[in-house]
């Protein structure tokens, strides 16, 4: 990642140096690069540009929702993809356009299905045909139509860690695929609803392109059965899923590759081609960002050493929740320091607090570190428990830093409780 370098063993983020981050800011603290994001979306934006429609790139707000990250991929012409109104609230107060939204997530409720109707957003991906009848009835009382995909479930088994598997018969997501027809067909038949996609997500950080594409045949099966019985498919949305490299021995296949296979089984198999949508977050984002942390202080038991830091679960919840490795560095290289074996943790109560595990470092007391790949579902995932304020956030373009959310205060925690208990 070329955003990323040393100059005499100082880490810097485009051409800012970490340590004057964290001078002006304090840790922990997120630091996203701006041409990082930029070469994210890019990569995709070209790799789809054989599409008869232009393809489009709807980038899944949900890896990393800061309104800065979403303005700047607006400003590149990125659609999104969205799993609540939330969601949707964040796009357009970055400046996105509702008209390039793609609605997802398992159970959309009424109020949302309204307000998404009201700025009269892309497309739904409908889950279930409950969803389906509720989609029919908000838009026939605001008379209007709705336009949907449904989002199938291919039974496809995507090799990842099972929290982040989302396409196999046994997860919540989608409709089976052996009853997509049906509910195409009832779809078809319902006067409030327009039919105009497919599509399918089978999980996150994927790593072969085999599961991906096995899901992406059974869709163009999918969409030649509705061909016969009459019904036109005009985007397939593959959604997103491709996996980063976190750690040296995960190879994933680059976005070019993986759509130049796509396009290959497209062109073999018909030639009016409907166009692609993707919705990649974590391959965009997720190389883009690091955790800044300071190591409070090392502490040795006869067992072994930990670095205790100042960044915990509570900021960057990946390690704890799938056992998630990120590679992790000091700041500073400093070759006269001695390297040690640790367990990098954070100070909250729990023993599943860790960022890394048994990581050789050449760290001293307050010393910074920086963790990688933590632009996605970093932030995003972050809490209060133990009562701690989310970490700061910062954005990096060239020789400049910008706060792009500040750090949380104990008065920005209390104040919803504060306000319960001086009315009673
Ligand atoms: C989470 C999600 C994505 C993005 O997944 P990544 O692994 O971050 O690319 C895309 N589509 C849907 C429906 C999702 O739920």
């Amino acid at each position: 990642m070329s955003w990323f370098s040393r100059l005499e063993g100082q880490l810097k983020v485009e051409d800012v140096l970490l340590s004057s981050v964290a001078e002006k800011y304090g840790t922990p603290c997120y630091v996203y690069s701006r041409s990082g994001c930029e070469t994210g979306y890019n990569e995709y934006k070209k790799a789809l540009e054989w599409c008869p429609g232009g393809g489009r790139v709807c980038y899944a707000v949900k890896a990393n929702s800061n309104l800065s990250i979403l303005s700047l991929l607006a400003d590149l012409g990125s659609g999104f993809e969205i799993v609540s109104v939330g969601e949707l609230e964040r796009v357009l107060a970055a400046g996105g356009e509702g008209q390039k939204v793609v609605f997802c997530g398992v159970c959309k409720e009424e109020h949302e299905i309204r307000r998404a109707l009201e700025v009269e957003i892309f497309c739904f991906n409908v889950e279930s045909e409950k969803e389906l009848e509720l989609i029919q009835k908000v838009a026939e009382s605001m008379k209007k139509v709705a336009p949907i995909s449904l989002r199938v479930n291919p039974d496809i088994d995507p090799r990842t860690h099972p929290y982040i598997s989302t396409g196999l018969k046994e997860n919540k997501f989608g409709i089976e695929s052996k009853k997509a027809v049906l509910v195409y067909q009832k779809a078809a038949a319902l006067p409030n609803v327009k039919i105009i996609g497919i599509a399918c997500h089978i999980g996150s950080q994927i790593l072969t392109m085999e599961p991906l594409l096995e899901a992406f045949d059974c869709i163009m099966g999918l969409v030649q059965e509705l061909k016969d019985l009459g019904i036109t498919i005009n985007h397939i949305d593959i959604g997103g899923g491709l996996g980063v490299q976190y750690s040296n021995d995960e190879n994933p296949p680059s976005p070019s590759e993986y759509l130049s296979r796509i396009k290959s089984k497209l062109l073999e198999k018909s030639r009016d081609i409907p166009d692609i949508i993707v919705q990649p977050g974590r391959s965009i984002v997720a190389e883009a960002g690091v955790l800044l942390t300071r190591v409070n202080f090392i502490k040795e038991t006869s067992n072994k050493s930990f670095a205790v830091i100042d960044a915990s679960m509570t900021d960057l919840l990946r390690p704890s929740l799938y056992g998630a490795y990120h590679k992790i560095e000091p700041v500073d290289y400093d070759e006269n320091k001695t390297e040690i074996e640790c367990d990098v943790v954070g100070p909250v109560c729990e023993s599943g607090d860790f960022i890394g595990k048994k990581r050789r470092l050449r760290i001293i007391d307050g010393d910074l570190i920086v963790v990688y790949g933590a632009g996605a579902y970093g932030h995003c995932m972050s809490s209060n428990y133990n009562s701690r304020n989310r970490p700061a956030e910062v954005l990096v373009d060239g020789n400049k830093m910008k706060l792009v959310r500040r750090r949380e205060t104990i008065r920005d925690q209390l104040q919803l409780e504060l306000t319960e208990f001086n009315s009673q």
